[in-house]
């Protein structure tokens, strides 16, 4: 009975089961953290399914964390038993899918590549060489973010590198294919060529290398589906016949294109549910607008909105620490939330001297926790029940420093691609050659393990298949062919076919073949390469694994070193990939799992199965909840971060501190270090977040000082002098706050401190011209100053 659809009814509230089952139009979830929205929507597709009979086919179910999907997809499988899950994904996992069915029209085969960070950045640097550019000519990272806009600025773009086949011309432009592909790519060297300047011509030199690769990037892989279901009506019509029912958490961060994928996409039937909460807008530096979910209403008629006002999550204790902090936001609107939970554990706050013992602290209890549970026995603590929360990855050194040297376990989720690792990769990139061929995997792979396959020699086919027009791979077997090594490569029916073609257009090759062959292992790899080419598509991918690594002698290359770190990432690999087939089932083929690994990071990884402290940034944490969590560095300057620049962007701050804050179930750690070493003290400011808060309901297990307190108030006061923070929003900028004429905030007896000034006893309020009399303890007479400006209490 534990997964049956009535014990889950039976454990939805009122307001829940109606966002359920109001399952035709638009609807609206707005709630607070804790709330149940994303239970709501899970068990909303378990209605559709068990109660309406839809097929899991004609359901898009967009989760924000691939995490969040596979544990969905686990969820309903356990309920549904072995059904097909159909289109539960992040919006790029379901462009993914959306591209592998219809890129083709685009002229891009199916097994198209996903590039990531780091595979960009090569394509970049290739297109520097290409151009005569240097590194101190422009930079890569500001290069890629320019790519990234322009391109998402101008869908267009994608005309540029992709041909318009219509399904029915499909097969005979199909046939011109090559020469039209060429055309293309000249176009986009001469657009380069003739570039305005350097940003321009970088970016169409990236676009043709992307083209000569088939690949996409991760920007692409949204707007390349934007763009055909925007000029192929046929697409269109289709797949939103095909959505009956569209849905998506976190609605609240969406960017504007998603916002439009997710309209388009449910256009037809019209049934598009979305769950949110404002407070918890916490990518607005990525294109998130947290009036995408305030305005839904306005854009979508007939709009039901459902508000969910239990608390399923924290206990009333904690609920008080964000509850204080997200008032202090102007730009919201006010949501009631009641805890369901009783009671519960005072939250904790520790002032530390510097983050050292910041660090000593957080371990101490971390111990304490786990120690005296397990002493009461049962139901107690697990390493994995912890969660350490930061604002800034550069913030968990001195924990990990500090769990290090107690021995206990952790893991940290960095957010980058666990594919990023080097022997991870340098495996994926010999699976990316049987597939692609591209010159990305070709260069990482060659030489690795080392097969006297030098620079030198790398530039000499360069060079060759620069004049050929052809990929660094094509060109080194076309080497091979003409040096006659060919029978040392097993004769198999692609191969002899590509090498034909090769050998059709037999221009002279102007250095000897064989020469550069010699002293080198480069025909092995040839063969290896070969060999599974041609088979790749009847294997299984944890086979190929095993094979490449063996065959390849890379695992061998690092047993020799000893480097039992990379073995062990090995191992993990295979793991997922017996995951993988393993829920794909026959289906798993080698494209479709690289074009998957791509848009995994290590911050999808299965948290709970290691009994291990969590470590991440809030903006990890989304989402999730843990019975204990610390939140560590609350400083100014770090949380908020020093870069924010105006209100809008540290009321997103106090977005995060209010997502950081209701991930905790039971046990809630606040703490800040005074000093980043120990040594000179006093260098660092509690944060504005800690200052908002109710002390008092607090069980503060070391505070600050009253003179670090009032130097604090005055310090954020006058820094947001400095950034502009001290202005109000415009007044059709903020919601609900209506300008008012400034008002007094203190009264006759009140300490203030005033930033020139220091501090001093209000004497007298006028409020006919708005001002405060104050008696400054280092005047005689007292002054007058005015209502608005910025004095603290002191
Ligand atoms: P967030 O805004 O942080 O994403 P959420 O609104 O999505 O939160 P959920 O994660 O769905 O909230 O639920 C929070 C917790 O409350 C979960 O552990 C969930 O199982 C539990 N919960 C939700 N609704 C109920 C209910 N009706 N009865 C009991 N527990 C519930
Ligand atoms: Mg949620």
């Amino acid at each position: 009975i534990e997964n049956s659809l009535e014990w889950e009814r039976s454990r939805l509230d009122k307001e829940q089961l109606e966002a359920v089952e109001t399952t035709e139009g638009y609807v609206r979830v707005v709630a607070g953290a804790g709330s149940g929205k994303t239970r709501t929507l899970t068990h909303r597709y378990l209605y559709l399914v068990k109660e309406m009979g839809i097929s899991p086919a004609n359901i898009l179910c967009v989760t924000f964390t691939n995490k969040a999907a596979a544990e969905m997809k686990k969820r309903i499988r356990s309920i549904l038993g072995g059904d097909d899950s159909g289109y539960i994904s992040t919006f790029h996992g379901f462009c993914v899918q959306f591209l592998r069915e219809e890129i083709h029209v685009l002229n891009y085969p199916k097994e198209f590549m996903i590039l990531d960070e780091d595979d960009q950045k090569s394509l970049l640097r290739k297109a520097y060489a290409d151009l005569g550019f240097s590194l101190k000519d422009l930079k890569i990272s500001s290069v890629l973010d320019f790519v990234g806009g322009r391109k998402a600025n101008d869908i267009g773009y994608v005309s540029l590198f992709a041909e318009h086949l219509a399904d029915e011309v499909g097969a005979s432009a199909a046939e011109n294919a090559p020469a039209v592909e060429n055309e293309k790519r000249e176009h986009l060297v001469e657009l380069a060529d003739e570039a305005p300047d350097k940003w321009m011509a970088v970016y169409y030199r990236y676009l043709y290398e992307q083209k000569k690769n088939y690949a996409l990037d991760f920007d692409d892989l949204i707007l390349v589906t934007l763009y055909i279901l925007e000029n192929f009506p046929e697409k269109l019509d289709k797949w939103r016949k095909r959505m009956m029912y569209v849905m998506v958490d976190e609605y609240q961060d969406i960017d504007g294109q998603q916002y439009c994928l997710a309209d388009l996409l449910s256009s037809y039937h019209k049934n598009l549910f979305v769950v949110g909460d404002p407070d918890q807008t916490i990518y607005g530096w990525r294109g998130a607008d947290i009036n995408r979910i305030l305005e839904f209403d306005q854009f979508h008629k007939g709009t039901k909105t459902i508000l969910l006002q239990n608390n399923y999550r924290s206990t009333p204790s904690i609920l008080k620490v964000p509850d204080a902090v997200i008032k202090n936001n102007k730009y919201r609107i006010e949501k009631v939330l009641r805890p369901v939970r009783a009671g519960g554990k005072t939250p904790v706050f520790y002032h530390a001297k510097n983050t050292r013992e910041e660090a000593k602290w957080i371990v101490e209890r971390i111990q304490n926790a786990v120690q005296n549970s397990v002493k009461n026995g049962a139901g107690g603590v697990h390493y994995k029940d912890i969660a350490v929360l930061y604002r800034m990855h550069s913030q968990s050194r001195s924990v990990e420093e500090a769990l290090m040297s107690e021995s206990i376990p952790y893991k940290v989720y960095s957010g980058v691609g666990f594919y990023q690792r080097k022997e991870i990769k340098d495996i994926i990139c010999y699976l990316r050659m049987l597939v692609y061929a591209d010159d990305l995997s070709f260069i990482r792979t060659v030489n690795t393990p080392k097969r006297q396959f030098g620079p030198k020699k790398m530039a000499i086919l360069q060079a060759f298949a620069d004049t050929r027009k052809v990929g660094l791979y094509e060109a080194l077997l076309e080497i091979v062919y003409e040096a006659g090594r060919l029978n040392d490569v097993a004769p198999d029916v692609t191969t002899q076919a590509e090498l034909s073609s090769v050998g059709n257009d037999h221009r002279k090759i102007d250095f000897d073949c064989k020469e550069f062959l010699s002293r080198s292992n480069v025909v092995e790899y040839v063969k290896l390469i070969e060999k599974y080419r041609s088979r790749y598509k009847d294997m299984r991918v944890s086979e190929l694994l095993s094979k490449m690594l063996r065959e390849t002698k890379y695992e061998e290359m690092l047993r020799l070193d000893g480097d039992e770190d990379r073995l062990d990432n090995l191992a993990e690999l295979k793991q997922g990939i017996l995951e993988f087939e393993n829920y794909y089932e026959e289906d798993a083929s080698l494209d479709e799992y690289l074009q998957n690994i791509v848009l995994f990071t290590n911050a999808d990884e299965d948290s709970q199965e290691k009994d291990r402290v969590q470590l991440m940034t809030i903006h990890n944490a989304k989402g999730l909840e843990f019975p204990y969590v610390f939140v560590c560095g609350l400083n100014e300057g770090f949380f908020p971060v020093k870069r924010v620049q105006n209100k809008m962007q540290l009321e997103e701050e106090r977005r995060l501190a209010y997502v950081a804050f209701t991930r905790a179930e039971n046990v809630l750690c606040l703490s800040d270090a005074e000093d980043g070493v120990a040594g000179e003290s006093g260098s660092r400011y509690p944060s504005r977040f800690l200052l908002e808060m109710n002390m008092d309901e607090l069980d503060v297990a070391r505070g600050f000082s009253d003179d670090l307190l009032l130097a604090a108030r005055a310090f954020i006061a006058e820094s947001d002098r400095n950034r502009d923070l001290m202005n109000d929003f415009d007044e059709d900028e903020s919601l609900g706050a209506v300008k008012k004429a400034p008002t007094a905030e203190f009264a006759v007896g009140d300490r203030v401190v005033h930033k020139i000034f220091g501090i001093g006893t209000v004497s007298g309020v006028d409020k006919k011209n708005f001002c405060y009399e104050i008696t400054f303890d280092k005047f005689a007479t007292p002054r007058s100053i005015q209502f608005d400006f910025p004095l603290v209490r002191g």
